[in-house]
Formats: C-alpha cells, sequence, structure tokens
C-alpha cells in the first residue's frame, strides 16, 4: 500500500524587497500556498521557467530557506518545529542535489574527503563501515574507487554530478531534492544522469522532488508532474494524465515547446510570448493571463483556485477559470 513519505501544506515564502526608509516595501511571493505531497519510492517532478519559484520550494522544503508560514511533515513529523539534534538527524534524511555540480563541490578536498564529511559530521558508524559506505555510493553512481584521491576539477560535468549523487547518498537518505541537476549537462550525459536517478528511486527506495524547467526532462522518471508559475502549483496530475491531457493553458505551452524526434509528425504549436512577469508585481487576478491566448475579462479580476477535474478518481489538480 502506498505510504506518505513528505507532506507539504500551505507552504509560503514571501521576501521583503525596496526601501522601508522612503516608502512602500514590495513583497515577492516567492512560494504562495503550495501543498503536495510525495509517496514513498515516488518522484515528484516540479516544472515551470525560470523565476516561478521552484528551487525556492525546494528549498524550503529542507529548511535551507525558512518558510514564511505552513507545514512540511516528513513521515508525520513537521520539520519547522524542530532544532538542535532533531533537526541535525533530519538533514541526514533529506538530501539535495544542486543544478551546478561544480560549484556545490568543494574545489579544495578531494572526492574521498568529499565523500566523508557528511559521515564524520553525523559520526556515522565505525572508521571500516564509513569507508565501505563510500566505496558502496562510488559503485553506485559508477565511479571507480581509484578517482578517490582526486579533486572536483579533475573530472567531466557528468562524473561531477555523479559525485554530487553520491554526497547525496552517503547518509542513505529518504528524499532527496534534485534541483535541475542535469541542467548545466550535454544532452548526451543527461540521459545517463536521469537513468542513474530512476535506478535510486527503483532499487533503493527513495523519494524524490525533481525540479526542472523543461516537461520533456521529467517525463519518463516521474510518476507525478507539478506545473508551478510566479509561486503557485497551476497543475497537478499523475505524470501519463498530465502528458496525454494537459488542461491548463500554460502547461500546453510548455508542452508543445518539447520537441518531437520525428520530423513528420504534426504538432500544434503554441508559443509562449513573452516572459515571467515580475513576483514583485505579479499581474491581478489570475497570473498567467498577460500571456495566456484564452484568456476573458474574468481573468483581470478573479484569481482561479485549484480544483480536482480528475476522471475515475484519478487527482487532476488545475488553477484556470476554465474548468471552474
Ligand atoms: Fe488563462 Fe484565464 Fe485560465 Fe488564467 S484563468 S490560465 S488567464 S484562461
Amino acid at each position: 500500500m502506498s505510504e506518505v513519505l513528505l507532506e507539504v501544506n500551505r507552504l509560503k515564502k514571501h521576501f521583503s524587497a525596496g526601501n522601508r526608509f522612503f516608502g512602500a516595501q514590495a513583497v515577492c511571493k516567492a512560494v504562495d500556498d503550495v501543498s503536495f505531497t510525495i509517496e514513498r519510492g515516488k518522484t515528484l517532478g516540479l516544472v515551470g521557467e525560470s523565476g516561478c519559484g521552484k528551487s525556492t520550494l525546494g528549498r524550503c522544503v529542507l529548511r535551507l530557506y525558512e518558510p514564511t508560514s505552513g507545514e512540511v511533515k516528513l513521515e508525520g513529523v513537521d520539520i519547522s518545529q524542530l532544532s538542535g539534534r532533531q533537526l541535525k538527524a533530519m538533514r541526514r534524511d533529506m538530501q539535495i542535489i544542486f543544478q551546478d555540480p561544480y560549484a556545490s563541490l568543494n574545489p579544495r578536498m578531494t572526492i574521498h574527503e568529499i565523500l566523508r564529511e557528511p559521515l564524520d559530521t553525523h559520526k556515522i558508524g565505525t572508521e571500516d563501515e564509513r569507508e565501505a559506505k563510500i566505496a558502496e555510493v562510488m559503485a553506485i553512481v559508477g565511479l571507480r574507487p581509484q578517482v578517490l584521491n582526486r579533486y572536483p576539477h579533475e573530472f567531466s560535468g557528468g562524473q561531477r554530478q555523479r559525485i554530487g549523487i553520491a554526497r547525496a547518498l552517503v547518509l542513505e537518505p529518504k528524499f532527496i531534492v534534485a534541483d535541475e541537476p542535469v541542467s548545466a549537462l550535454d544532452v548526451s550525459v543527461q540521459a545517463q544522469v536521469l537513468n542513474l536517478i530512476a535506478e535510486l528511486q527503483e532499487k533503493k527506495g527513495i523519494s524524490f522532488l525533481f525540479i526542472a524547467h523543461d516537461l520533456g526532462v521529467v517525463q519518463h522518471i516521474c510518476d507525478e508532474v507539478g506545473v508551478m508559475y510566479l509561486g503557485r502549483i497551476v497543475e497537478k496530475a499523475p505524470a501519463e494524465v498530465l502528458y496525454r491531457h494537459p488542461k491548463h493553458p500554460y502547461t500546453q505551452a510548455l508542452l508543445s515547446a518539447i520537441p518531437i524526434p520525428d520530423p513528420t509528425a504534426s504538432k500544434e504549436s503554441m508559443k509562449l510570448q513573452g516572459d515571467v512577469p515580475s513576483p514583485l508585481s505579479p499581474p491581478s487576478g489570475c497570473t498567467f493571463r498577460t500571456r495566456c491566448p484564452q484568456a476573458s475579462s474574468r481573468c483581470k479580476e478573479e484569481r482561479p483556485n485549484s480544483h480536482n477535474t480528475g476522471e475515475q478518481g484519478t487527482e487532476h489538480l488545475v488553477a484556470c477559470h476554465l474548468y471552474d
């Protein structure tokens, strides 16, 4: 039976911006009332353009940023209430893989030191057990033990991302935020890293929040996909439902941007116009209305709530007046 591992309830992260001595201080609602759950061993993909709040959300879930309000529960325990030793223990269970593996690895540490550090910090096992764990994660990510004494700059981008994944795995986490883990890699290497993540999900039963700016990347490794726009999830559904029957105009536009490998196949293209508006002054009503080809006067006045539009017990959430 499926079991919820992570539960996020009404999470908000608002940043203040502007000068409070000279008038109004603007508020940037980077994450604005977001809720979702992830089951044990499952992956939720979170997709949207740059500036939609995906990475901020991932960091709030791990408490790398303190949320403004809302709850994050891991196995039923609200992590926002934890401090000291309990918080440190929780950090062992929740890890992150960063977008830029080079920037996230200390250039002055060898790979062995990078992998050993979390084990020492958390005082895991004996000396021999720590070394055995390092050997195990190196094998899992497909790196030879002979390279342990090398430094990050001696590796290719794909290998560095494998080291980043090994570092996330060494503490045997239950949950990993993968923050655009393949965006900085060549297309040929992307598939290898995605396959590795899919294997970890299956063999180790790890749950992932997989953040990407492109629906094509998450298509084959996510059980569910959430589409984010200006701090909110505007559509969320099981992956096969979302790719076959996208409902929100933003999701439809993101999907139509994925190239089809068959040159003879025809596809209706819906090009996204303009950029994501500034979260400091979002449009009124539906924040997507300034780019939406189906916007009506109602969309300017009223912010759409999220509704379940799924059939036969499937949860397919959409925040758009076309589905009220
Ligand atoms: Fe477009 Fe209106 Fe739906 Fe927003 S609510 S996505 S503007 S149709």
